[in-house]
């Protein structure tokens, strides 16, 4: 297959360049490296099967070849306010990449005849009142909340990839990401994995916000990836969850962290780091992709924290 993948220098975007040019797909990356990194497909460039432009996809994308598939991952991720590459401080760009690039790349699907999948979010349930987070569950999100700029692009994004599946018979996917982690973090961008380990690494106190106890269930990145290829090779059109089940505070977190580095600094808890509504419990429901895709998470928290840690200590010069 050829197929384009959109936020390609990102995290998730360089990760799934890898994994479908290993199973022989030529891969064209498209990415404005508004919070991604070159760094991140450097051992791409001259690689037979791999192209690339830089461009942003709120603009026209003009690929002179037909694709097969086209992938879009292109959008600020981090929720940090206190972070330049957070969506808080990049409000219309991440309105703008949710909205008019998910319309930019489903037009190209459509005029390639390619498949189109769509990387959401489990933002779009916000602060969920049921817990776990079924894909029937419509969410409970405030539209003009501080996290609506990237919330709401993304069920914009939704709604436009399923009316372009039922009015133009686009052979659509629709994946909704849980918190996921790995190398090729942003180790600046101020999500948890990589401010918490960061600081682990450099031995300082963790900054766990509030007093810990808002939830969450993280996925090691190689898990997310195998069940995002299986999602597209599905036949499946409504959203899957993909994401690991095992739940635990922030502050659970963070201690399991300072036991794997042996941080002995400890943790800090500050307070007002977020008033912006930070949702309080997360934790997918995978039974659809368990059922669909016969996929489940292998890798455990402490094996993808060791699976992470020699990058970050790379980055951090720490190697
Ligand atoms: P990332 O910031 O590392 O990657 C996003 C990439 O998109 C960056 O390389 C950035 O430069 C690029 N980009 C942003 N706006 C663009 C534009 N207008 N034009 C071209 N490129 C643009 O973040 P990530 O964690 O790899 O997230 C990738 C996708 O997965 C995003 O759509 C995000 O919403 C989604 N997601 C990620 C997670 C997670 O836990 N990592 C969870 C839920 C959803
Ligand atoms: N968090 C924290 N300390 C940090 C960074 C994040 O306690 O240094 C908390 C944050 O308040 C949230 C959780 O970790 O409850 C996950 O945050 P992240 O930014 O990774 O993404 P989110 O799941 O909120 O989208």
């Amino acid at each position: 297959m050829r197929i384009l993948i959109t936020g390609a220098a990102g995290f998730l975007g360089s990760h799934l360049c890898d994994h479908l040019l290993a199973e022989g797909h030529e891969v064209i990356g498209l990415d404005n490296f508004i919070t991604g990194n070159p760094e991140n497909i450097a051992h791409l460039m001259g690689h037979e099967n791999f192209s690339f432009y830089k461009h942003d996809v709120s603009n026209y994308i003009f690929i002179p070849d037909k694709m097969d598939a086209v992938l879009h991952f292109a959008s600020p991720a981090s929720p940090n306010p206190q972070s330049p590459s957070g969506y808080f401080n990049l409000p219309i760009q991440t309105m703008k990449a949710g909205a008019l690039g998910t319309h930019n790349c489903l037009g190209l699907a459509r005029a390639s005849k390619a498949r189109f999948l769509l990387a959401s979010t489990s933002e779009i349930y916000g602060d969920p009142l049921v817990h776990p987070q079924k894909e029937t569950y419509a969410g409970n999100v405030d539209p003009v909340g501080p996290r609506a700029v990237y919330d709401e692009a993304k069920r914009f994004a939704e709604s436009l990839t399923m009316a372009y599946h039922r009015a133009h018979d686009v052979d659509t996917r629709i994946v909704r990401i849980f918190n996921t982690y790995g190398p090729r973090m942003d180790l600046e961008d101020g999500r948890a994995l990589p401010n918490l380990l960061k600081q682990a690494l450099l031995g300082q106190p963790l900054t766990v916000y509030g007093e810990g106890k808002q939830t969450r269930s993280f996925c090691y990145v190689d898990d997310l990836v195998d069940g995002i290829i299986r999602l597209l090779h599905s036949e499946e059109h409504l959203p899957v969850n993909i994401g690991n089940q095992d739940e635990m505070t922030i502050l659970q977190f963070a201690e399991t962290i300072n036991q794997i580095v042996g941080n002995k600094a400890g943790i800090t808890f500050v307070k007002d780091a977020r008033s912006i509504r930070d949702p309080q419990q997360r934790q997918p429901d995978i039974t659809r992709a368990r059922e669909i895709l016969g996929w489940e998470p292998k890798v455990s928290l402490g094996e993808g924290i060791q699976k992470t840690i020699p990058y970050f200590k790379q980055r951090l010069g720490l190697a």
